[in-house]
């Protein structure tokens, strides 16, 4: 980066009026992607004008959210009320310059204008007190308008979308100041923007519109205009606009669906941006790579399967260590009681396997509850079928034949099985099928001599013997 240019400041702007959602973690993403490849600052600024639909549960779901991702903001959240002071200073000045209007007219009045204009298929654009400020009531309350221009167009240079133009005649006078001195979005936005020295501007292409209502502020006010990078939005699989049923959820549900933030952050680059053919990206590797003329153009569209995808990938790169805390509460709620030492063990030396066969960490948790049962194990009715007057006995012997090892391995557990078979010509099956609903009460699990490797030479045994001796 040269000296003379500014360095880069990205913001995330919610609205708290629920929880994080996809397309936000994308737009938050992204930001910090961005300034995090260029050494600059990512802001966080909750936009929580509107007090009517802002919550404060809201507001800790979206701080939680970006925290789980490990999107980390520089300095606080800011809190666009919390500034209103300055939004109204504003309004005023852009009043004193003539850039901004009072407005005296009522709702009636306005809505009666509104209608008449449409009937004649024209515009209304809020204007009825634009050209009679001498004439402005004493001791009336009024709204402040920005006296938009009418000539000519904007042209403004999307990193994103390209070259847009509008008409300034499309513009309406829009309100900046409400009658009960609280700023709007309109202008909030601006000041704000222009106070955190944002640079760059990315958010979802809803907001373009905005982005032309919003530049005559910058230009009354002699503000240098930010760049803007305007994100198609994500629609769902079917192409349509992203519902509920696609997926448009907070993320804490992601979370709790057994999605690592990893899977997430590589999913939602994916959704949207691309670096050739590469699918598999890590965060580093996102930070190296990240511009904003790879964003694509379209909208995307959202797809569970490949967040299973990314998401087994990405369990698969966790050593046990790393992966059990993911998976400690939900496996204690599982088995219904706190891990002990010999089960932490057992499942250090578990975790690897089972990873392989997931998607999702729930997939996890489930496969791993057998090494944690209690004795005597419950048992499903298939396995429990397994157990009649011909295979006690074989049981029986088979756990004598174990415990006589003296190296408790895989593979000296299965030449043990194999061969214990073979002397009593029974096919492998014959013997495995009981063991297996023995160690296991019918739960699913892998390879039957590295069960039996995993519970441990005593654990096995007794488990063993609890079904033989029923
Ligand atoms: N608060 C707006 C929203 O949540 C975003 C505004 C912006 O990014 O400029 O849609």
């Amino acid at each position: 980066m040269t000296s003379d240019m500014p360095d880069i400041v990205t913001r995330f702007a919610p609205s708290p009026t629920g929880f994080l959602h996809i397309g936000g973690a994308r737009t938050a993403l992204y930001n910090w992607l961005f300034a995090r490849a260029n050494g600059g600052k990512f802001l966080l600024r909750i936009e929580d004008t509107d007090t009517k639909r802002s919550t404060q549960e809201a507001i800790d779901a979206i701080l939680k959210g970006l925290q789980w991702l490990g999107l980390d903001w520089d300095g606080d959240a800011i809190s666009q009320a919390s500034r209103a002071d300055r939004h109204r200073e504003i309004a005023q000045a852009l009043l004193e310059s003539g850039n901004a209007y009072k407005c005296f007219a009522t709702a009636e009045e306005l809505a009666e204008k509104r209608d008449a204009a449409r009937a004649g298929g024209e515009r209304f654009r809020g204007d009825i007190w634009r050209d009679k400020q001498a004439e402005a009531p004493e001791n009336t309350p009024y709204s402040i308008r920005m006296k938009m221009p009418r000539e000519g167009a904007h042209t403004i240079v999307d990193r994103v979308q390209g070259s847009v133009t509008v008409q300034n005649a499309e513009l309406d006078d829009m309100i900046i100041l409400r009658s009960d001195g609280t700023p709007t979005y309109m202008l909030a936005v601006v000041v704000d923007d222009y106070d955190m020295g944002v640079t760059h501007i990315v958010r979802g292409d809803d907001h373009l519109n905005n982005a032309f209502r919003q530049l005559p502020i910058y230009e009354a006010m002699g503000w240098s205009v930010p760049e803007y990078a305007h994100i198609p939005l994500i629609h769902g699989p079917d192409g349509k606009k992203l519902s509920k049923r696609h997926g448009a959820l907070g993320v804490d549900a992601y979370e709790d669906m057994g999605f690592l933030p990893e899977a997430m952050r590589n999913y939602l680059l994916r959704l949207g941006w691309s670096h050739g053919d590469d699918e598999i990206i890590s965060t580093q590797e996102a930070i190296n790579w990240f511009n904003l003329e790879n964003i694509g153009k379209g909208p995307s569209r959202f797809d569970f399967d490949k967040i299973d995808s990314l998401n087994s990938h990405y369990l698969r790169t966790l050593n046990a260590s790393e992966l059990l805390p993911y998976i400690k509460s939900a496996l204690e709620n599982l088995i219904d009681h706190a891990l002990s030492k010999t089960e932490e063990a057992r499942l250090l030396k578990a975790l690897p396997s089972l990873a392989e066969r997931a998607k999702r960490l729930p997939d996890i948790s489930e496969s791993a509850a057998l090494y944690c049962d209690i004795r005597p194990i419950a048992l499903t009715d298939k396995a429990a079928k397994q157990f009649t007057d011909e295979t006690r006995p074989v049981i029986a012997d088979v756990a004598n034949e174990l415990e006589a090892l003296t190296s408790w391995n895989s593979e000296d557990i299965k030449n043990s099985i194999m061969s214990f078979a073979e002397a009593r010509d029974l096919k492998p099956g014959k013997v495995m099928q009981p063991l297996r609903a023995a160690l296991t009460g019918g739960k699913q699990s892998g390879d039957l001599a590295e069960t039996l490797e995993i519970l441990g030479q005593v654990e096995s045994i007794a488990r063993l013997r609890d079904q033989a001796a029923a």
